[in-house]
Formats: C-alpha cells, sequence, structure tokens
C-alpha cells in the first residue's frame, strides 16, 4: 500500500524549508521590537471555545471545524484559528493583572475543513498576534504597522492594505435593522445558511460566498455610513494615525471579516497574485471578545496572517529568499587515518560553530569531491596523509576556485579563512 497525504494537507520539505524559517524569524524578530512575546497554545480545544469565541454563525464553526469526540465522551475540536484559544488563555492565567496592553503573537497550524484550492488548505499556517487592554485607534495603527514592517523587512513592495470599520453594539442595532429592511424582500432566494443570519446576525450575510448572496451584498447598505458618534471618531483616529506613520490604505466598507467576534476596526492585506484566495491577512478590534468569553471587561485587536498566502506572494512578486549555508565546510579524506583526523576536526569545528560536513558512506576520495560538489557547500578541505604530517592543508573556495594555505593546528584560523573569505562571496 502507498500512503500520500491527507486532502488539503501538505508536506513542507527540507528543500524549501528556509522560506519558512526566514519568515518565521522576521516575523518573531518585528514583534518584538514592538513588545509582542511568543504564546503557544494547544492545538486542539473544547468545542464549545470555538462556538462561543470565533461563533455558530460562522462558516468556520457551521462547516469548516474537524470536530471529535475523544475517548472521555469530551467534545474536542482542532483550533480553526488562534485568538479564541489566546483570549481562553488570557483568561485563564489572569493575564488583565499584568501591566497594559498585554501583547502576545504566535505562529500556529490551524485546521479547517475546506474546498482545498490554490492557498485554500485544511491543515495551514497563521502568524497571529493580539494586544489587548488598549482601546484607542493608536495601538490599531501600531498593529497595522508590524504587518508593513514585517512585508518591507521579507522584501514585498506590492501589498495592499484595505481598512473599514464594522461599529459596536450600539451602531450595529440600528443597522442590522437597515440590513434586514434591504434583505427582506429577496430573503426566499437567498441560501439556507442566509436565513438563519437574517435572524441571528444578518451582518454575517455580508460576508457569504454563496454567488446569489454575494451579488446582494455588493448593494446592501454599507455599516460605515451608520456609525454612532464613538466610533465614527475611532475610525478617523485610525485613518489618522495610519497617516502619521506614512502607511497607505484603501477603504473598504465591504470588509465585514469571517468571524463573529469584531468591532470597529476591520482590516486586510490583500493581493493581486494569490488568486480569488487574495487576502493574506485579516485582523480588526475585538472589544467584547474578553467579556463574552468570561472574562473582565478588555478591549483587544489582532490579526492572522495565512503563511502560505504570505509565501505564494512572496514568490508571485519574485522576491528572493536569501538562503545561508548551514554547513560551510566538507572535509575531504584520502586515507582511512584521514578521515579519523577529518572527523575530530568536524567536530572540533563545530564546536565553535562551523558547519562541517565529512564522509559518512565509506566513499572513495573522488566520490567524496562529488558528493561535496553536489551539496552545493561553499568550501572544500581535502586532507591526506601528506597534509596530516605536514599540518597545512588548503581551503578552496568552490564558487571561485580560489584557495588559501592554511594550518591544521591553527582552529582560528582555519575558522577566519571561511568567515574572511565569505566577505568576497
Ligand atoms: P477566506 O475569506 O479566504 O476564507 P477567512 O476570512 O476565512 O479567509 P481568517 O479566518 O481571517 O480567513 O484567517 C486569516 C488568514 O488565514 C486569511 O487571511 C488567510 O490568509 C489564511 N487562511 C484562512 N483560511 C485558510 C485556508 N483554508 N488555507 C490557507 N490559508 C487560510
Ligand atoms: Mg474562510
Amino acid at each position: 500500500m502507498k500512503y500520500s497525504v491527507p486532502k488539503g494537507t501538505k508536506d513542507i520539505l527540507p528543500e524549501e524549508i528556509y522560506r519558512w524559517q526566514k519568515a518565521e524569524q522576521v516575523f518573531a524578530e518585528v514583534c518584538g521590537q514592538y513588545g509582542f512575546r511568543e504564546i503557544r497554545i494547544p492545538t486542539f480545544e473544547h468545542t464549545e471555545l470555538f462556538m462561543r469565541g470565533v461563533g455558530d454563525t460562522t462558516d468556520v464553526v457551521q462547516k469548516e471545524m474537524y470536530t471529535f469526540e475523544d475517548k472521555g465522551g469530551r467534545s474536542i475540536s482542532l483550533r480553526p484559528e488562534g485568538t479564541a484559544g489566546v483570549v481562553r488563555s488570557f483568561i485563564e492565567h489572569g493575564m488583565t493583572s499584568l501591566p497594559s496592553p498585554v501583547r502576545v503573537y504566535y505562529n500556529i497550524t490551524a485546521f479547517r475543513y475546506e474546498n482545498v484550492q490554490k492557498g485554500r488548505f485544511r491543515e495551514f499556517h497563521q502568524f497571529g498576534l493580539e494586544a489587548f487592554g488598549a482601546k484607542g485607534p493608536a495601538v490599531d495603527a501600531e498593529v497595522i504597522s508590524i504587518l508593513t514592517l514585517f512585508f518591507a523587512r521579507m522584501g514585498l513592495t506590492q501589498t495592499h492594505l484595505c481598512i473599514n470599520s464594522i461599529g459596536c453594539p450600539v451602531c450595529r442595532t440600528e443597522y442590522n435593522r437597515i440590513l434586514r429592511e434591504y434583505y427582506q424582500p429577496g430573503l426566499a432566494g437567498m441560501c439556507h445558511d442566509c436565513k438563519g443570519r437574517y435572524e441571528k446576525n444578518p451582518l454575517r450575510m455580508l460576508d457569504c460566498k454563496e454567488p446569489h448572496c454575494h451579488t446582494l451584498a455588493a448593494d446592501a447598505p454599507k455599516l460605515l455610513d451608520h456609525l454612532c458618534p464613538d466610533c465614527r471618531e475611532h475610525f478617523e483616529g485610525l485613518t489618522a494615525n495610519l497617516d502619521d506613520l506614512g502607511i497607505p490604505y484603501t477603504i473598504d466598507p465591504g470588509i465585514v471579516r469571517g468571524l463573529d467576534y469584531y468591532t470597529r476596526t476591520v482590516f486586510e492585506f490583500v493581493s493581486d497574485h494569490v488568486g480569488t484566495q487574495g487576502t493574506i491577512c485579516g485582523g480588526g478590534r475585538y472589544d467584547g471578545l474578553v467579556e463574552m468569553m468570561g472574562g473582565q471587561s478588555v478591549p483587544g485587536i489582532g490579526f492572522a496572517m495565512g503563511v502560505e498566502r504570505f509565501l505564494m506572494e512572496v514568490e508571485a512578486q519574485g522576491v528572493a529568499i536569501e538562503r545561508t549555508p548551514d554547513v560551510h565546510l566538507y572535509i575531504a579524506a584520502m586515507s582511512t587515518e584521514a578521515a579519523v583526523f577529518a572527523r575530530k576536526l568536524a567536530f572540533s569545528l563545530r564546536k565553535a560553530g562551523v558547519g562541517c560536513e565529512t564522509d559518512l558512506m565509506g566513499r572513495s576520495f573522488n566520490a567524496q569531491l562529488k558528493y561535496a560538489g553536489k551539496t552545493g557547500v561553499p568550501y572544500l578541505m581535502v586532507l591526506g596523509d601528506d597534509e596530516i604530517a605536514s599540518q597545512k592543508s588548503r581551503i578552496k573556495n568552490m564558487k571561485d576556485g580560489v584557495q588559501t594555505e592554511i594550518d591544521l593546528s591553527n582552529q582560528s584560523g582555519i575558522i577566519a579563512t571561511i568567515l574572511n573569505s565569505k566577505l568576497h562571496d
């Protein structure tokens, strides 16, 4: 029997991992510079958490969640996103008592039972963050600026920021009435889900992917035109803050975001390249979520970025991700004695922080050279009985063929040769 990965999952292979590692490293670095610290949450939680925290009128909860009963009879779900788990953790660990704002970032896998397409998987990765406790628009702009900086540091130039406000419960009560009025005449022709949403949460109807519902949503009245004075002021504060930071944006009154918990600011970074799945990243403010989940009334804002979509965008924009070698030096040995010396030298160089390889396959000397050539290792050292006797050898730069004499008893000289000549690469 031959096995293959389940639909919608994938292997990330050693030859492509450097792209992931680079993105992870830069994201962690940028978040760190803003005072965010990493949090790691479980892969699965009680189903109830997502029903409440993501919202039981969302597609994610209604259609996409991997839910099962465990051997103890509990209903468990694989996390479809990170915010609900982070909010649970925030409340469970009493983080409200920490100095505000409490800022955490994460790098997680998420699971959704979806129609698999380009940029749409059943197991995918998200970089995300949440900032709790700050309610003004400055934090909204700061969170958005993290993404701007991350994209810039990764070399992306063409991402596009769209912002909107979806108001608060005050403006939404009135807006829901207006929306129901708009949808009422055509309700019979809408999908089953939207009929349910009409009663429970008409805002959700704006996000429906069914073609007919989608067309109706395009002409629906916009919440942005019906904000209460506080929400309007917050939105104006956000645009002013973004202007101050020189971050360009488009106001898109059509953004509602797929999850139930957002209030006021919502935003997306979109691309023209990732096909129909053009949203690389989505986020927004969720001022009522912590309280709804059983905590104190603490405002929050966050985002989640799809790492697969981000990396597709990197490729589509032709941005090269630098690949730094882990192994700098291959030590080829001509005899059994030289092989012993090579292994000892390699161990010692590794202890000093220089990546090395020596033969582990019992290859002939020529085969070792061939192997070194194939691996693309930047430097080669050749050891035979003569070299060991004289304690003199040469390090060859595999790119330009330039050879440098080295003294085998002088380890720092060997390291300096590799590091210095690297400057000329
Ligand atoms: P979409 O409208 O594309 O379904 P969404 O609104 O469901 O996106 P969010 O829940 O906001 O997405 O998740 C944040 C980000 O995670 C998205 O912007 C996207 O980049 C990524 N993402 C969401 N679902 C998937 C998936 N099935 N496969 C890959 N990435 C995904
Ligand atoms: Mg979705």
